[in-house]
């Protein structure tokens, strides 16, 4: 794709927009007013390849960064209630999947908020749900699990070891005890050590570390010593995600550091600066430590075992997705649905606790339709913003169409602004450095007028 000379310089976009892991999003997801059967919306889809979710909402602190769907603590045999009602809906969603066709699980995660802050015997139960319930065979397909450094214990680990996890991903986000302090995530440094030591001894073959650039007071030199804190343990994987400030999280709640829109303007201006500057010192020093970059976030190192990958690399813009608990989502190639969605602590337990009062689970009560431009958007979306880019054949096999003829304007903006990789193979339609570094700026702009619309009427709880 060319721009001719003269052709006026695109507006300033800022670069950290919003992070596209799923499309839609789900502030676009409202009430289903006809409450479609499972049953229904499963019959003629594909299930010999599903991909499985077991949200699990508990964490022992919340980060003053999340947004995710997710409660401080679990009063009162909560945990026990709600796995309860998680095998009640494994048992209805099962049933809905009917066995006229052959059912396979082909990957496998458990999410959360913090899957382990669930006891070594509440995690076996979590995997005899997934087993004996769903039918996923934990020990032949990959096994993604998050955790935490206070809860990765050795029981833990070692039952999610026995189970056939192949990757755990610890959210660190620092190695600097005043940053982990500055992002609302007080920990100390020698108990993180402590915990990925653990990990390594229980011999989980994918590492996954998360770390955050752009915390207050973070500079090029922490930035670093983070990273190589990361690095001296091998690991297989490495996250590096902006920092964002969202509404209703802890980090809103503190307030702007300045007040006035001129001051706030220059204030964002420095971040994002800082922002951008973090994430290029941070991929550059991967790079040259043999970690190859497959998207915007995610490293990985050349020598680690390919079959182990997490499951949001898992061909996610076309397989089926079946998600249990109330903060999962599940997608059929028609619907993406979920339960009702929230950020605010109050709102959140309300959730949770009607989650576990609930006995009919063969319903869809909460999601967004899919129709064949969504399905596009998603598809160019979630491949665009892969490093390996878009093999265009892929995408004419699926749709009929070329990318370029469906997403003229979008792709022809991307390119005035030299985000696509003009260098690319033929056929093949790739980011280039700074259109990687500026994905999240990139994707929402992909966002179809109906879901943008749907996200900027959804009302925050
Ligand atoms: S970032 Fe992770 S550990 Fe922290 S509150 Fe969110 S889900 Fe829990």
């Amino acid at each position: 794709m060319t721009v001719t000379a003269g052709t006026p310089a695109p507006p300033a976009v800022r670069p950290y927009e919003s992070y596209v892991y799923a499309y839609p999003h789900k502030t676009a997801y409202r009430p289903l007013e006809d409450r479609p059967s499972l049953r229904a919306l499963w019959a003629a889809e594909p299930k010999d390849a599903l991909s499985l979710y077991l949200h699990i909402p508990f964490c022992e602190v919340r980060c003053g960064f999340c947004n995710l769907f997710t409660r401080i603590g679990a009063p009162e045999e909560l945990t026990t209630r709600y796995l309860d009602a998680l095998e009640r809906q494994a048992d209805s969603v099962r049933d809905a999947l009917g066995d006229e066709q052959p059912v396979r699980f082909a990957a496998a995660a458990f999410g959360g908020g913090t899957p382990t802050f669930l006891t070594a015997g509440e995690l076996e139960r979590l995997c005899d749900t997934a087993e004996k319930r769903m039918g996923a065979d934990l020990g032949a397909v990959p096994l993604s699990v998050e955790t935490s450094p206070a809860t990765a214990t050795a029981d833990r680990l070692a039952v999610l070891a026995d189970r056939g996890t192949t990757r755990i991903s610890i959210g660190v986000q620092s190695f600097v005890d005043e940053e982990a302090r500055a992002a609302v995530r007080p920990q100390r440094r020698a108990d993180v050590e402590a915990a990925l030591g653990r990990i390594r001894d229980a011999r989980i073959p994918v590492l996954n570390i998360d770390l955050i650039y752009g915390i207050d007071g973070q500079t090029e030199r922490s930035w670093l010593a983070s990273l190589d804190a990361a690095l001296a343990w091998r690991p297989e994987e490495l996250y590096l995600y902006p920092l964002y400030v969202r509404p209703l999280t802890g980090l809103h709640r503190l307030g702007p550091a300045v007040t006035g829109p001129e001051a706030r303007a220059l204030e964002d201006a420095a971040w994002d600066e800082q922002r951008l500057r973090l994430y290029a010192v941070g991929r550059d020093h991967l790079l040259s430590h043999g970690y190859e970059q497959v998207s915007m976030r995610m490293f990985r190192r050349a020598d680690a075992p390919r079959e182990q990958e997490g499951p949001e690399d898992y061909a996610c813009q076309t397989d089926g997705m079946i998600g249990l608990g109330c903060g999962a989502r599940s997608y059929t190639s028609a619907l993406h649905y979920s339960f009702d969605y929230a950020v605010e602590m109050r709102e959140i337990r309300s959730i949770i606790d009607r989650f576990t009062a609930t006995e009919d689970f063969s319903r869809a009560e909460v999601g967004r339709y899919v129709d064949a431009d969504e399905a596009r958007r998603r598809h160019l979306l979630q491949s665009l913003l892969q490093a390996a880019g878009l093999p265009v054949a892929d995408y004419r096999a699926r749709f009929g169409t070329d990318p370029g003829a469906d997403f003229p304007a979008e792709l022809a903006g991307f390119a005035a602004r030299g985000w696509l990789d003009a260098s690319a193979p033929d056929g093949l339609l790739r980011l280039s450095p700074s259109g990687l570094a500026h994905s999240d700026a990139l994707g929402p702009a992909l966002f179809s007028p109906g879901v943008r619309a749907a996200m900027a009427a959804y009302e925050r709880k």
